[in-house]
């Protein structure tokens, strides 16, 4: 693949880099304040951001412009996710805009697409994805939640966990066994649901960094309109499926791993250390460009009309684990002060951003399909190796 952009992409580059430049909130392109709790929490700067970007027209980058989108090739909303990773400014699509709009777009009827698009563009339905079970994780096609239809209504029982920011969304997409008898993977539905409906509970679950973004979600005779299915019954996996079709390079996390080891080594060449450590972080810089050429390859084969598969999970898989590494190192190499977060009287590191990229390095590795699975689809997929 040629890895310079083409005359018109340089120009699309420059436009994107030159509105961040302009618009972009500073706490994040200059401060770098992470966009912490920006799933309806009310966070005044990201909301700010989110109306920015939405005038531009590039909240929904990729969704088709008669519903609003921007319409924008892979390869387009490629450069624009690296100019923001870049930038350290997060694009506020979210969830809504990323995963369900698409998929009421592609499946929808349409009702459901007016009904339930203009709320995701205006920011007013913010979505949680209800997926994992406690029983179905990487083998997610074992969900068990059951939604029983009566009438007009499903009426849903069991449960959901990890369920990131279920609090602070008001809405939720989620798979449902709607047919116990049929193989694993044809007796699921999709739906949509509002969060405060009677009968769904929603719990935090702390995490090791003090964090209340994940939760579980209990389903007591929760009953979802019929209308909210999206896509034919028992046909789920393969809509939730589809939600994965688009721009799926991972350049963002291969950006973000680049970066925080260029902060690491600013810090330790201010503070004159680190010295010991000179070949190990020329090695993760490498590393790390490997992680960005990956990238390319994935929105490359895209852009092509071809589907990665085993290539998506090289990305994953390579950026997640070096960010460990490098978030290992990092607070190898800073020692105490570098494990203290914001707030810790003036002895953190960077207000406390090398302790919260350690303790989201750990989970990275699991969201998202685990590292194993990853190898596992390395392996047989990739390397046309035997299952085992
Ligand atoms: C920070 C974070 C946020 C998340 N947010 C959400 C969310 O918003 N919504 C949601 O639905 N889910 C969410 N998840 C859940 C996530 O998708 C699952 O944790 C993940 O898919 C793994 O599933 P599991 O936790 O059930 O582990 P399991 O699947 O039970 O795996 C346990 C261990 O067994 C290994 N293993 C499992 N299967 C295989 C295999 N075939 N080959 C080799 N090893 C295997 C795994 O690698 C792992 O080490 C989140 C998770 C995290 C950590």
């Amino acid at each position: 693949m040629n890895y310079k952009d083409s005359e018109q992409e340089a120009k699309w580059r420059t436009e994107v880099s030159q509105f961040l430049t302009a618009e972009a909130p500073e706490e994040y392109r200059v401060h770098h304040k992470p966009a912490v709790d920006s799933y309806g929490s009310g966070d005044e700067t990201f909301q700010a951001w989110r109306k920015a970007v939405g005038r531009k027209g590039w909240l929904a980058s990729h969704w088709p412009k008669e519903y609003g989108g921007a319409s924008l090739s892979v390869m387009e909303q490629f450069i624009m996710k690296e100019e923001f990773a870049l930038a350290r400014v997060p694009h506020p699509g979210g969830r809504a805009v990323e995963m369900v709009g698409p998929t009421i777009i592609l499946h929808g009827n349409d009702q459901q697409k007016s009904e339930l698009l203009p709320p995701i563009l205006s920011g007013e339905h913010i979505y949680c994805q209800g997926f994992s079970e406690p029983q179905a994780g990487s083998d997610l096609a074992a969900v068990q939640l059951r939604a029983v239809r009566q009438g007009d209504d499903y009426i849903l029982n069991g449960q959901k966990i990890w369920t990131s920011n279920a609090t602070t969304c008001n809405w939720m997409f989620l798979l449902a066994r709607t047919d116990p008898d049929a193989p694993k993977h044809r007796g699921i539905s999709y739906f949509v649901t509002p969060v405060d409906v009677p009968g769904l509970t929603v719990r935090t679950i702390e995490d090791m960094a003090g964090g209340h973004e994940l939760c579980e979600a209990f389903f007591d005779d929760v009953r979802i309109p019929a209308t909210y299915r999206i896509g034919e019954e028992n046909r789920g996996w393969y809509v939730a499926m589809t939600t994965l079709d688009f721009e799926r390079s991972g350049i963002a996390g291969a950006v973000g791993v680049q970066l925080s080891l260029l902060d690491l080594i600013q810090i330790l060449k201010q503070n004159g250390t680190g010295s010991h450590r000179r070949t190990e972080l020329a090695e993760y810089y490498i590393e790390s460009c490997v992680a960005r050429e990956m990238s390319y390859h994935v929105a490359d084969l895209q852009n092509r009309g071809l589907v990665p598969n085993y290539e998506a999970s090289m990305v994953k898989l390579f950026s997640s684990e070096l960010s460990r590494r490098v978030a290992t190192a990092s607070v190898g190499t800073l020692g105490l002060p570098g494990t203290l977060l914001k707030g810790s009287k003036g002895y953190e590191v960077q207000e406390g951003r090398i302790a919260r990229y350690y303790s989201g390095s750990i989970p990275s590795t699991i969201a998202g399909g685990t590292s194993e699975v990853q190898r596992g689809i390395i392996a047989t997929r990739g390397l046309g190796l035997p299952r085992g």
